[in-house]
């Protein structure tokens, strides 16, 4: 496919640098070029300027004889003859004279042929995940297409019979679905075609035919809601009607009821119904998940260690991901989570910008004691400083 449509796409094939680049050898400053052979360093040096090379337009002239120079200026490629660039700042220029006091290096201020990349290199292997900068970097060698794995697709439902549709009025008793709207949100971060099956109600004839459908056409179906152990928890016995419960229930908070599984050829993720949880459980293992299927390996979060401003309290036995503010404060990284931790309220996402981890072998953690800090992906965050 062309680089217009390939960013965030795997790359399939490792990609080699059809050109050198630069393609010739280049002025890195505006100067004169010369030919440094034989120069003294210690004294004035005078040169006749005999042309002038621009980005892009080279000169005609060649430098055959000793003291000549070429004027040149940044990307202009370097004359024939030329070895050295003597900065226009180290320069007087009177008439077609130009006079040095600097020391003349050879090579000083050249930029050569195949010096940020030599045809046939390797610019990224088969697997990377494109970037900005990987296709700049492409366009910069002239690539002008690339071949990447087939988008994952991935089916997303809801179940809920409270769950009403943005847009509808609320009845009583019904609260807005925004599991559904989260995730497929979360997924266009992805290489994958999303397939939006709407909200299913809690049925389970219904459920267990909606998986059904979906696995038909998708490599990762995700649900949300009906995986606890409510009587309208249904969708772990519809998955296991049409193929098979993986596992179920993991010591993590929140998240605890995931179900993972499949059904024929498509990996199964039953998400728990509560928004944080679901959340929380797609960033930790479906989105994984997809970067692999879409033959990029994950590379593991950077974890970060600050100080916690607050006391939390903490039980033995599952590990907890706190939704947390972090800021740097006199040098020092310190984090304190964004209030009422409970897994019904995405009030604590907003102006969250990482998740504290809080192991499952850990006590209540203290005022000031370390703890593990993972970023949440934010493609907003701007790097200058105020
Ligand atoms: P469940 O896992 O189905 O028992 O749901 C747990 C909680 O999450 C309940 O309070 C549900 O109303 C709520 N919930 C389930 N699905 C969604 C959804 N798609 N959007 C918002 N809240 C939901
Ligand atoms: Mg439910």
């Amino acid at each position: 496919m062309t680089l217009d449509d390939a960013i965030g796409r795997i790359a399939a094939e490792s990609v080699a640098a059809p050109t050198d680049l630069p393609p010739f050898d280049a002025s890195a400053m505006d100067g004169y070029a010369v030919d440094a052979t034989g120069l003294d360093h210690s004294t004035e040096k005078r040169f006749e300027v005999i042309d002038e090379s621009l980005a892009g337009r080279p000169a005609s002239s060649t430098l055959s004889a000793p003291r000549h120079a070429i004027r040149v200026f940044t990307g202009a490629a370097m004359p024939d003859g030329a070895t050295a660039v003597v900065l226009q700042e180290d320069a007087v220029r009177q008439g077609d004279t130009m006079i040095t006091n600097a020391p003349v290096h050879r090579d000083q201020h050249v930029r050569h042929l195949g010096h940020d990349v030599r045809r046939g290199s390797r610019l990224c292997c088969r697997g990377t995940r494109l970037s900005h900068f990987h296709l700049a970097w492409f366009a910069a060698c002239g690539i002008e297409e690339v071949t990447v794995s087939r988008r994952v697709r991935v089916g997303v439902f809801s179940t809920g019979d409270e769950l009403a549709d943005r847009g509808t009025p609320l009845k009583t008793g019904q609260i807005y679905d925004s599991n559904r709207f989260a995730i497929t949100s979360l997924l266009r971060e992805k290489a994958v075609e999303t397939f939006d099956l709407g909200c299913i109600r809690d049925d389970p004839n219904l459920i267990a035919s909606s998986l059904d459908k979906a696995s038909r056409n998708t490599d990762l179906i995700v649900t949300s809601g009906g995986v606890s152990v409510g009587d309208a928890d249904y969708v772990k016995e519809a998955v296991a009607r049409i193929g098979r419960i993986e596992f179920w229930k993991i010591a993590l908070k929140p998240g605890k009821p995931l179900a993972i599984g499949r059904v024929r050829h498509a990996l199964f993720f039953g998400l728990p119904g509560n928004p944080v949880s679901a959340i929380v459980t797609y960033l930790l293992f479906v989105a994984p998940t997809i970067d692999r299927l879409g033959g990029h390996e994950p590379t593991p979060p950077l974890t970060l260690t600050a100080a916690m401003d607050r006391k939390v309290r903490h039980s033995v036995g599952r590990r907890e991901y706190l939704r947390g503010t972090l800021r740097s404060s006199d040098g020092q990284l310190v984090v304190t989570p964004t209030g009422d931790q409970g897994s019904n309220r995405l009030a604590t996402f907003a102006g969250a910008n990482c998740l504290v981890v809080v192991d499952e072998d850990k006590g209540h953690v203290g005022v000031g004691e370390s703890v593990d800090v993972i970023l949440l992906p934010d493609e907003g965050a701007h790097l200058m400083h105020s």
